[in-house]
């Protein structure tokens, strides 16, 4: 007899579940495509030489100890967040109707966000691109929302935006029904919409009354230039709408385990701010109280020194680039095979994934007779590729597709 007994076992995390099947793998020829971490030419996580350096010089800083951060967070931190996303003059913040609150990571921010305005603001739809990152779903329920629906977002046979289909959809959401966004570099599809079609997003947006609340993990991964990744959520605001943006400085930064987030949000009405703050304080209270200080302080340092800053953008796009050799490896190299079907589309797609197409056999034969470790839908991390498996991989999804 246990208070326990009886709860029913949870279906496993995909992503860290497959992880983890790589991981216990013993064949040396193993290639891990699952999660969504950046990895070198050697395979081996990357901690950025700038982040090094920022991290040595906060050691050896004396004024800085372990005390309790404000409930919401580092103040220049936030700042700084709130700029990299918004530009350093976007007008919301000349106006002083925007501002930041640090939270844990992107998923933190996503939770945060989502908690405020079903809690406090009384939101109970959202809304999520079909498909999605497999967590949105489960933080916005935990979150209080009510109905979690999906828009259409993906034409699967011609792999591209379904635009038509997804300005309907959202032309058919109750009014106030929150929206999530990818900022850039959609996960799973690694296809954003045009800047002709964000702008018939927003426009159906605005005339629907609905909110948009940005996702953007990935701020500098899709075109190696963090400012053209901001270019939605700025278009966003110049079109006067509110919103709230979750940053996640886990892939940009290196700083996956450090937890660094933050919640940008625009408002209409300044008059509004310390009513949102104070609720949000309470929020934050009741889930991790203060947020952790050092991933902060890093990515302050950093952003606010143009050296440093400078040599953050140089590993941004050193990342971003090698990315993008990989992936016009990978398509030269199915083509060359002549391997059945089109492939075109692994160097149209951008940041760290690919929707390949590969059906949920076809991965698990990848799986079984490869082991090469990726999802069932097809998503692969392009960053488990470099120039000592390529041809392995390439030929792997070759004799699969055939077999
Ligand atoms: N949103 C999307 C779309 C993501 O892919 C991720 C990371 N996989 C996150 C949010 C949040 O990640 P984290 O909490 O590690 O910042």
């Amino acid at each position: 007899m246990s208070f326990f007994s009886g709860i029913p076992v949870a279906p496993p995390i995909e992503v860290f579940h497959r992880n983890k099947q790589y991981l216990d793998e013993k064949a040396p020829e193993k290639v891990n495509l699952t999660i969504g971490a950046y990895r070198t030419n050697e395979g081996v996580p990357m901690v950025l030489p700038v982040v090094k350096q920022a991290e040595i010089e906060l050691a050896n800083d004396s004024s800085l100890n372990h005390e309790y951060l404000p409930v919401l967070g580092h103040e220049g931190f936030r700042n700084a967040a709130m700029e990299l996303v918004l530009g350093e003059d976007s007008p919301a913040i000349k106006e002083k109707r925007a501002f930041g609150i640090q939270c844990l990571s992107g998923t933190g921010s996503l939770r945060a966000g989502a908690e405020f305005l079903a809690g406090v603001v009384g939101l109970k739809t959202a809304y999520v691109s079909q498909p999605t990152w497999g967590n949105h779903k489960l933080v916005f329920k935990n979150a209080g929302f009510t109905a979690i629906n999906t828009y259409t977002y993906w034409n699967a046979e011609k792999r591209c935006v379904n635009i038509d289909q997804l300005v309907d959809d959202l032309d058919n959401a109750p009014e106030k029904s929150v929206i999530i966004l990818h900022g850039c570099a959609h996960n799973p599809t690694g296809m954003d919409p045009t800047q002709e079609q964000w702008k018939r997003i927003a426009q159906v947006i605005k005339k629907r009354n609905l909110f948009p609340f940005f996702d953007i993990a990935y701020q500098g991964f899709a075109t190696g230039d963090p400012n053209a990744d901001a270019w939605a959520v700025r278009y966003f605001v110049d079109q006067g709408l509110e919103m709230v943006v979750a940053q996640s400085f886990a892939k940009n930064f290196g700083l996956y385990n450090e937890r660094v987030g933050n919640l940008t949000v625009v408002v209409n009405d300044k008059e509004v701010i310390p009513g949102f703050l104070s609720q949000m304080s309470l929020v934050i209270r009741a889930n991790w109280s203060n947020p952790p200080a050092h991933g902060a302080q890093v990515v302050h340092l950093v952003l606010t020194n143009p050296d440093k800053r400078q040599q953050w953008m140089d590993s941004i796009k050193e990342m971003s680039g090698r990315i993008k050799t990989m992936r016009e490896a990978l398509r030269t190299k199915l083509e060359a095979l002549g391997t059945p079907g089109t492939w075109n589309h692994i160097t149209e797609q951008i940041g760290m994934f690919s929707f390949t197409g590969l059906t949920g056999a076809q991965v698990d034969h990848l799986i079984k007779a490869y082991k090469i470790f990726l999802l069932s839908d097809g998503r692969i991390n392009i960053c488990g590729l470099n120039t000592s498996n390529i041809d392995y991989v390439a030929n792997a999804i070759d004799r699969t597709v055939r077999s």
